[in-house]
């Protein structure tokens, strides 16, 4: 790395912005964020949320503006999905997580939701990285970047420092997978990231499986590979009726499938002295 990077010194573990029940990720934890990857309807983020409660999780995601390749394909519910996460994350006492695409959208969205998401083609969005970052510092919530498919180790770890230019909040960072030659997976996950963030950052990294493999048979597997190789967590696309899913069903959990992947991070997650919340 030829430029200088800040996040190792000047990160949330040395100004927390937040208490560490208020944290996503905590040390000594594994933190498993769940949900749909669109809120298509009040019952069907209900169904999910019970399951996601039952399974003894605490984080909820799900999509209420949905940055699609086509813009045929469905666009989220916008302010209606914002209204139904809060309203079902209280119900089950679960924090909500939900992406944000738009500058514009940022104090809206930061009023109706615990953690803002910025997807992979926002990461180089730097209006938006400035804007999320302010808004979090002030309304003491938590930021998850993902990583670009397209964008360098160095590039994602720049990009943060547009959100921590504008004060301490807590910032995790999501690898997603990236864009190869390889067009049997979605993408191809890049697992070296965790230990190569780990040597040059003090931030937390979690994976997203869903996006990155895009076949819900290959997320679990790629969920215990994440834990053993380091990961702070998961985001994880989980319905409970993946066939009927308004998007990306085809990489969604159903409930068995959930409750498996649990089962199995959890004998790792051991292994390693870490529990899962
Ligand atoms: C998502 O998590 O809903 C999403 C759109 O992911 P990504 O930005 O990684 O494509
Ligand atoms: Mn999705």
């Amino acid at each position: 790395m030829d430029e200088k990077i800040n996040t190792k010194k000047d990160t949330v573990k040395d100004k927390p912005a937040q208490n560490s029940s208020g944290r996503l990720v905590v040390d000594g934890y594994i933190t498993i964020i769940a949900g749909p990857c669109a809120i298509e309807s009040r019952a069907q983020l209900d169904g999910i949320a019970a399951l996601i409660k039952e399974s003894g999780l605490k984080y909820l995601r799900g999509g209420a503006y949905k940055p699609r390749t086509s813009p045929y394909s469905f666009q989220g519910l916008e302010r209606k999905g914002l209204e139904y996460i809060k309203e079902i994350a209280e119900k089950y006492d679960l924090k909500a997580v939900t992406e944000v695409t738009d500058a514009d959208k940022v104090d809206i969205v930061a009023e109706y939701v615990d953690v803002l998401q910025i997807g992979t083609r926002n990461m180089s969005n730097f209006a938006l990285l400035k804007k999320v970052g302010k808004v979090v510092n002030e309304m003491k919530k938590s930021v998850i970047l993902k990583r670009g498919w397209g964008s360098t180790i160095k590039e994602w770890l720049l990009a943060v420092e547009y959100i921590t230019s504008q004060g301490h909040a807590e910032v995790v960072l999501c690898e997603r997978g990236i864009r190869t030659f390889e067009p049997y997976t979605r993408f191809t996950l890049d697992l070296s990231a965790v230990p190569v963030i780990k040597k040059l950052s003090r931030l937390p990294i979690i994976i997203d499986p869903s996006h990155a493999v895009g076949q819900s048979d290959l997320v679990v597997p790629m969920s215990r590979a994440a834990i053993a190789v380091g990961a702070d967590g998961l985001i994880v696309e989980v319905h409970t009726d993946p066939e009927k899913a308004l998007c990306d069903g085809q990489q969604a959990l159903n409930a068995h499938q959930t409750k498996e992947m649990l089962t199995q991070i959890e004998y790792i997650a051991k292994f390693f002295g870490r529990k899962i919340r």
